[in-house]
């Protein structure tokens, strides 16, 4: 089939960081009438890998595949059109969705004139965009992070041209407002603050797959949550890479705490944001959580490393006293829940930067850590360092943190036995129909004995049993 390579995926353009602004364009979704006579009543179906941003894009890609007219289906036998959007965090993310890819091979054998398109993260980086275009002719569409709101345009062109479409935009990227959405929850929703990230951490494809640190308006944002609450929403999650580093792009008197504090006033219930870095994190913004009283009481605030060799050879540009320094402050806000992110494995990580890495944990006591083994990303710096880790030491690290990271979130859940917590009532336990559950405040998952119609509500519970990651307890009159 043909092919149209409107812009591949160029990584030194992605390292690219210029001083000038971005444009913020409130788009209006143009869809040819064409597209919504063939679009209308076919089936899409849409997979999205990886972090909170993707999901969030994953809802945005809904919301304009709806506009033009498809249907969502679970099902890929009736799909017309199915879109793989991919994360490239670590190798094993990419693995499953190549995995996913090969699964469609044999569906479009059945089914020759449905469409299958990769976005996302993975299709940022050249070498794997060039590895689906030579071995994997069965996709028909590739587009990037920075291009969503063409979807209608680059669909179309595939329809209507019958050829393979390539359009990944490696620059810094815009804001794009206005798109239509379609929210994956009732009682929860994501807000973007800000895309892309300019920390450029020697380990991490970020910075190259969403391009420039750029932060969205005040006025979007707070609009955007407005209507939420309208529509009944409880919670909001405001998402970044880097939140602490709000509004340092804008020619504005803003910041990540006056943003808390302009949320706050909407009286949106809930107030949740992630990730947060400790090198941008003011006395402001630990004021705003511990004097906002719908700014919940927890942070992720990831370490990486408790070494401060290792730290410098990450990029994290913070030593461990000065984390230490902003999560002891943090700990002062009463019933706060830290937790963080672990690499283990990092080039030439020696057995004592490992240990202490090790004793930061025990130092810290984290309610919970996301434990990762480093994964070389192609084009990042640290993937030009000698890894001279093995995969059974590295392993064996892991295994070693697991175990002191499960021990503190435990000591950590067990400080909640005989407290009455606020949950928001998401549904019933997975495990049990009889249980219902949900996250409180310090974002710790309840499963309790309650009122079922009290789903969507917050409720109060009598917590009486603590486990490594789940609290247990039984509903209370207020
Ligand atoms: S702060 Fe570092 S780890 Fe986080 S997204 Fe940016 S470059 Fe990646």
């Amino acid at each position: 089939m043909k092919k149209d390579i409107i812009s591949a995926p160029d990584l030194k353009e992605a390292r690219k960081r210029s001083k000038e602004n971005i444009d913020i364009i409130y788009s209006d979704l143009v869809i040819e009438n064409q597209l919504f006579n063939y679009a209308r009543n076919k089936k899409y179906l849409l997979k999205t890998f990886g972090c909170q941003a993707n999901v969030r894009d994953g809802e945005t890609i809904a919301g304009i595949l709806e506009n033009i007219g498809y249907v969502l289906t679970n099902e890929p036998q009736e799909a017309d059109l199915i879109i793989l959007n991919t994360c490239a965090v670590r190798e094993n993310a990419e693995d499953r969705v190549f995995g996913e890819i090969g699964h469609l091979k044999g569906l479009k054998l059945k089914k020759k004139e449905a469409i299958y398109a990769i976005c996302g993260c993975m299709v940022q980086q050249e070498s794997i965009t060039s590895k689906i275009l030579s071995t994997y002719p069965h996709i028909d569409l590739i587009f990037g992070t920075h291009n969503i709101h063409r979807i209608p345009q680059l669909l179309f062109e595939v329809i209507n041209e019958r050829r393979i479409v390539v359009e990944v935009l490696s620059n810094q990227g815009n804001i794009i407002e206005n798109l239509p959405s379609k929210r994956s929850d009732k009682l929860k929703a994501f807000v973007n603050i800000m895309y892309g990230c300019d920390k450029f951490c020697t380990y991490c494809i970020v910075p190259y797959t969403r391009g420039k640190q750029r932060s969205r308006l005040p006025q979007d944002i707070i609009s955007e949550v407005e209507q939420l609450k309208k529509d009944g929403y409880i919670e909001v999650t405001l998402l970044g890479q880097n939140v602490n580093a709000y509004g340092k792009d804008l020619n504005l008197e803003i910041d990540f705490a006056k943003l808390l504090h302009l949320v706050s006033e909407t009286h949106i219930p809930r107030i949740r944001f992630v990730t947060s870095h400790p090198w941008d994190f003011s006395q402001e913004m630990i004021n705003a959580i511990k004097t906002l009283d719908n700014v919940m009481p927890f942070v992720h605030l990831p370490i990486q490393s408790g070494d401060d060799d290792i730290l410098r050879k990450m990029g994290r540009r913070y030593t461990v006293e000065e984390y230490l320094t902003t999560y002891n402050k943090l700990r002062q806000i009463d019933k706060i829940s830290i937790t963080t992110d672990i690499i283990v494995g990092f080039p030439n990580e020696s057995l004592e930067a490992f240990n202490n890495t090790l004793k930061i944990v025990d130092e810290c006591a984290f309610d919970g850590a996301f434990t990762f083994i480093y994964s070389k990303r192609e084009g990042t710096p640290a993937a030009l360092l000698k890894d001279d880790i093995s995969e059974e030491e590295k392993h064996r690290r892991l295994s070693l943190l697991i175990e002191k990271v499960n021990y503190y979130a435990l000591l950590r859940n067990k400080t909640y036995l005989g407290e009455i917590v606020e949950v928001l009532v998401e549904g019933k336990s997975k495990r049990n129909e009889d249980i219902l559950s949900g996250y409180s405040k310090q974002n710790k998952l309840v499963n309790f004995k309650g009122n079922i119609n009290n789903i969507g509500k917050l409720v109060k519970v009598k917590i009486n049993k603590a486990k490594s990651f789940t609290l247990q307890g039984e509903e209370i009159d207020e």
